[in-house]
């Protein structure tokens, strides 16, 4: 598969090139190859992409919700019928198995697509009456160009996760994909064209941090939406708060995962294992500190070695491989230098621990037992699959345990204890919390963290709230009475 764009960037409904930008190289992770070279937005490509949406989006958000929730929805049909080819592209920008992106990415923008164009044609606001027969209406309106800015591990999914609820609202959107992933967002603003969208409604501008924070500060921009790091979650947010812009930050996470012991152990060895390997640890909501009772410890961790030694590590083209690489050489190398810092601090080395002797950014599978809470490995969000194993007697002294982080984004608990269920996420500091599973996100419901973590919720009827503002309007049926 030929994986070159036609353009680096796409504007007003065309893909558009300025050779001056600095060059991006994309890598395919499981070889190390050069795939592909876009260019980094210049100037004058911003300028390009920001003008094109704002003479676009008034009109769009002129049109019925009707209207707007055709063109999602058959945006959601096209990201359908073309899935695989969606999912192989994904796969090269991200190295994540084919079996993975097969069922994760272009179908959850789908739904995202699907979800939020039926929303369009209820987005309404209300009539509050007041006294003497005088009363309120509000009018829901769009808040102008938007600003999406991606990380590398759902370049499809945040893309669309981010598009649909502001173009559904009425917003035009200036998208910029991480540098490391930039292939997939392409796409994704070719099918909405192809869907019936007007131009310059949902651009995509190429670039690093650089061009991320021009478009931050721009004054036509009336909101951001992020998804990265912490640190980069600090500059954003402090950027809009310049310009008083709305923001929406879904960032990193450190988040725990308690089994007690009366847990169903194969349900929470899968949860363990779909929490921090799935796309091979790189998903912010990983329960990464799993918390298992003394009781069941070593039955816990017998059963979790001996389904690891099932991985099907290699090729992600090819669709029995269920454990691909690390997306690029520098996030193999940090997730490397953790798993040395656990064995530095003491952890107990249970499974994995090393890259694979082939090409390609590959980690084995990681889990260390034996972590206690001072340790690095315990303590910073580390983005790969390198599992902590922390042990624990009482629900009083895990809750305290399991909320000592700066960090919120979710959590979950295995127990077959119905209301220790309910009192443990009750407990919670994070945002997206889990009962006997871990990582679904459907549209349906809110995502986002707490604390460090994040501001706002992206899907469910929430992100409208994100995308959208109110406007009041007094009507009066009296006189004005005025004091002299
Ligand atoms: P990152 O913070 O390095 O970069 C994220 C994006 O921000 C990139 O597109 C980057 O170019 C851009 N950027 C960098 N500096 C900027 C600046 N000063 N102004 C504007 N934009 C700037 O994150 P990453 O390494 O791409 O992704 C991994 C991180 O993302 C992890 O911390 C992970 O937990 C988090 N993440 C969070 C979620 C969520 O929904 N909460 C989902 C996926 C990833």
């Amino acid at each position: 598969m030929n994986v070159q764009p036609k353009a680096s960037h796409f504007i007003d409904g065309e893909y558009v090139e300025d050779t001056a930008g600095t060059p991006i190289d994309v890598i395919y992770p499981a070889t190390g190859e050069v795939i592909a070279r876009l260019h980094s937005a210049t100037p004058q490509i911003i300028e390009q992409a920001l003008n094109s949406a704002k003479r676009a989006q008034k009109a769009w958000a002129a049109m019925t919700g009707t209207e707007r929730g055709r063109v999602l929805r058959r945006a959601a049909d096209i990201m359908r019928e073309r899935n695989r080819e969606l999912s192989i592209l994904e796969t090269h920008d991200t190295g994540k198995p084919l079996q993975e992106t097969l069922v994760a990415d272009a179908t959850s923008g789908a739904d995202a697509l699907e979800y939020f164009g039926g929303l369009t044609r209820s987005l309404t606001g209300e009539h509050i009456p007041l006294g003497g027969g005088d009363f309120v209406y509000t009018i829901r309106e769009a808040l102008g160009v938007c600003v999406g800015i991606g990380a590398w591990n759902y370049p499809t999914q945040i893309a669309c996760w981010k598009g649909a609820p502001a173009l559904a609202c009425g917003n035009a959107m200036v998208f910029k994909p991480s540098e490391t992933t930039p292939l997939s967002a392409l796409k994704v603003a070719e099918i909405l064209i192809e869907a019936g969208a007007p131009k310059g409604i949902y651009n995509v501008v190429q670039g690093y941090g650089d061009v991320g924070a021009a478009l931050v500060t721009d004054p036509r921009v009336a909101k951001v939406s992020l998804t990265g790091s912490v640190p980069t979650g600090r500059k954003v947010y402090a950027a809009a708060a310049e310009g008083m812009k709305h923001v929406t930050m879904e960032l990193g996470g450190k988040s725990p995962l308690i089994v007690f012991d009366d847990a169903d152990i194969e349900n929470a060895v899968s949860g363990a294992i779909l929490g921090n390997f799935y796309s091979s640890g790189q998903v912010c909501s990983n329960g990464t500190r799993v918390f298992v009772q003394k009781g069941i410890k070593e039955a816990f961790l017998t059963r979790l070695t001996e389904r690891l030694a099932n991985v099907k590590i290699g090729d992600p083209m090819d669709e029995a491989v269920n454990f691909g690489p690390m997306v690029s050489e520098a996030q193999m190398n940090i997730v490397l230098g953790y798993i040395e810092k656990g064995k530095a601090e003491g952890a107990r080395l249970v499974h994995g621990g090393a890259r694979l002797d082939r090409e390609g950014f590959y980690i084995q599978p990681t889990v260390f037992a034996d972590v206690t809470d001072d340790m690095t490995i315990a303590r910073e969000e580390i983005f790969g699959p390198v599992m902590s194993v922390l042990d624990f007697e009482t629900e009083d002294e895990v809750m305290a345990r399991a909320n000592a982080t700066e960090f919120g984004l979710a959590a979950g608990v295995f127990t077959n204890d119905l209301t220790r269920a309910h009192r443990v996420v009750a407990g919670f500091e994070a945002g997206t919390c889990y009962i006997n599973t871990y990582n679904l996100a459907p549209v349906e419901a809110p995502f986002g963290g707490s604390k460090m973590s994040g501001v706002g919720r992206e899907n469910s009827k929430l992100a409208i709230n994100h995308y959208s503002e109110m406007k009041t309007v007094y009507v009066s049926m009296n006189d004005v009475e005025a004091p002299y």
